[in-house]
């Protein structure tokens, strides 16, 4: 998608700091980390947020895939004392980047509820 900042980073064509990439999805740290660890888990394949993704295999298949990873991904990142996977949706959910994206943060006592 143009001018779709996450498209443009998985694309590489701008820079960030690469923690986990396959085919299918990418995952770097978040430039304002909220968390010790912050970093976003995207698909590569854009989707302007969790409502676009439909039930056609294709998408079951990618979304699984990346749920599928998280778990090394927290590996990577040494999560092994827990984490929390965040998705924020549209105006209410307070997204700001409407590329979907998956926010994987550790490393320190979460609160619950978020604000
Ligand atoms: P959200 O508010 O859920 O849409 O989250 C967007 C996230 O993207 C925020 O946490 C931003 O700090 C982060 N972000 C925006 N631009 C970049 C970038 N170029 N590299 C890394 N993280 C970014
Ligand atoms: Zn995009």
């Amino acid at each position: 998608m143009e001018n779709c900042i996450f498209c443009k980073i998985a694309a590489k064509e701008i820079p960030s700091n690469a923690v986990y990439e396959d085919e299918e999805i990418y995952c770097f740290h978040d430039l304002e980390p909220q968390a010790p660890v912050h970093v976003l888990i995207i698909p590569k394949k854009h989707f302007a947020s969790l409502n676009e993704v439909t039930e056609s295999a294709e998408d079951k298949e990618l979304l699984g895939h990346l749920m599928a990873k998280v778990g090394q991904i927290a590996d990577i990142l040494g999560l092994e004392n827990g984490y929390r996977l965040v998705n924020n949706c549209g105006e209410d959910g307070m997204q700001t980047v409407p590329h979907l994206h998956f926010h994987l943060l550790g490393k320190r006592k979460l609160t619950w509820p978020p604000g």
